[in-house]
């Protein structure tokens, strides 16, 4: 099973302290959303998987941890300035500010068209007097220096909307100092930002995310058989995190919609929106892996030049083409681009972990059934009884040995029938309880999240037991 619809999980997430509405104590601010204990946990246990996944387990790898503010060329020939955009639309009605490119219609041959012909209704108030379309750049600008005025052109900056550019203008640093040879890749995760003129749907889109992208550099040519091998790669990633394989599809983007770089990008859907009612609109994506061809090696090199010998690129002091010594050939590598938002992978395995069951007393209970990867507690020790102080005076013991290997809490806070409810909620994968009979024989229950099986440990081998069924679980 999973949960009926995301606003299931913001319930739950508030409830539990995964993540709560930002600024909430001044009446929020319009779809951001701050990381609470557990979100925390979670995020850090997605980011730390993919890191291990996508570099420590490939020999073809190397990580970066680029700034987020760049110099403002870096946007120019990377096309941001001029075309990172979505077409805005106004509602004179209600002033809604809407994305031309998700409103509906039908019966006329663009969206210009539609609108003129009042065949669009804002989804807001079903009015049809609705602005023609204009570009709005969606890069978020500031400026830089204690002397700069707002509009400053010198003094202009951008925070990144994409880590991407970050790795393209570091490709020889990484190259020369870990003596690569193409293909390889460089891998970053961090924020990014972007105006979205309509964000919502919780974590699904906000104007500050967080993203995990690799870049890997192929030579042209054999960009195409490449680009396939990362699609069923990443696909597969998802796969192992636990997702329910029917909650995931592959989405081949038609022409129209492919970014300015791209030559073929296939995204990677969730069925976010069970609820709705079309199939088709209960997908929305996850990540997307691009063939980014050569475009942005070329675009921040000061070559290539054009028919006159004029360099196309005035202002960067560096041509980022490789040089393969086996063939001693001079050429742009082509890039294939997996992106993944962390926010959206968090909403999407808390989605898919949802689960209901019934217990012997007829009474619902919510339990997370996370990856144990991806569990922000992976152990809670619990003592049966909280007026004794032996006993709890073991579990405190038995936490403390248990933290320096993995995320342990202890509680005390209820009956162990809440106790056990709330850490199933949480999606703790084991439960840990000392009772009287630990104090003579020195062992402990260790109950299972999913199965709610108990078995008896010696606590001298609670470590270990933990640790291998942490690793076999799913
Ligand atoms: P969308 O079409 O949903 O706006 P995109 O195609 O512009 O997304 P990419 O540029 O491919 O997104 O970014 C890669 C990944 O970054 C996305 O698959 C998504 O997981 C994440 N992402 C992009 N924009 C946002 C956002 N506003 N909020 C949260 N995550 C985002």
């Amino acid at each position: 099973m999973a949960a009926p619809n995301i606003e299931t999980i913001v319930s739950l997430a508030k409830r539990r302290g995964f993540v709560f509405p930002s600024s909430d104590i001044y009446g929020g601010l319009g779809s951001a959303w701050d990381y609470g204990p557990l979100g925390v946990e979670l995020c850090n246990n997605v980011k730390q998987g993919w890191w291990r996944w996508m570099v420590h387990e490939r020999d073809d790898m190397e990580g970066l941890d680029s700034s987020i503010i760049l110099n403002r060329q870096v946007w120019k020939y990377s096309g941001h300035e001029e075309t990172f955009s979505d077409p805005l639309v106004d509602c004179r009605e209600c002033k809604t500010r809407l994305r031309a490119d998700k409103l509906e219609y039908s019966g006329a041959a663009s969206i210009e068209e539609a609108i003129q012909g009042k065949q669009v209704k804002c989804p807001n108030c079903d009015s049809t007097d609705l602005t023609a379309p204009r570009p709005f750049n969606l890069m978020f600008r500031t400026t830089i220096g204690a002397a700069a005025e707002e509009d400053d052109p010198t003094a202009l900056a951008y925070l990144r909307p994409e880590t991407a550019q970050g790795i393209f203008i570091n490709f020889h640093n990484v190259l020369t100092t870990m003596r690569r040879k193409v293909p390889f890749g460089i891998a970053q995760i961090g924020k990014s930002f972007r105006n979205e003129v309509t964000p919502g749907n919780f974590i699904f889109r906000t104007r500050e995310f967080e993203q995990m992208e690799m870049e890997y550099f192929v030579r042209p040519g054999e960009d195409e058989p490449v680009h396939q091998e990362w699609i069923d790669y990443c696909h597969n990633w998802f796969l192992t995190l636990g997702i329910n394989a029917d909650n995931l599809r592959l989405y081949e983007q038609p022409k129209e919609e492919l970014a300015h770089y791209a030559k073929r990008t296939v995204d990677i859907h969730y069925r976010f929106f069970p609820e709705r009612e079309e199939e088709e609109r209960q997908w929305d994506e996850l990540m997307g892996i691009a063939n980014r061809t050569d475009f942005d090696l070329k675009a921040h090199s000061k070559k290539p030049e054009d028919a006159e010998g004029k360099r196309l690129n005035p202002d960067s002091t560096e041509d980022l083409s490789y040089f393969d010594e086996a063939t001693k050939e001079r050429f742009y590598p082509y890039v294939i681009e997996p992106a993944a938002g962390v926010n959206r992978t968090v909403l999407a395995v808390l989605m898919d972990a949802y689960t209901e069951k019934t217990n012997d007393k007829g009474e619902k209970r919510v339990i997370l059934k996370l990856h144990p990867q991806l569990a922000p507690i992976k152990a809670a020790i619990l003592p049966l009884a909280k007026n004794k102080p032996e006993i709890v005076g073991m579990a405190k013991a038995i936490k403390r040995s248990l933290q320096p290997t993995l995320r342990a809490v202890y509680d005390d806070t209820g009956g162990i029938g809440k106790l056990y409810a709330r850490q199933d909620e949480i999606g703790t994968p084991f439960c840990v309880t000392v009772d009287h009979q630990s104090l003579e024989d020195e062992a402990v229950t260790v109950r299972d999240r999913d199965t709610w099986e108990q078995e008896r440990v010696k606590v001298s081998d609670l470590q270990l037991h933990l640790q291998s069924r942490l690793v076999t679980k799913l």
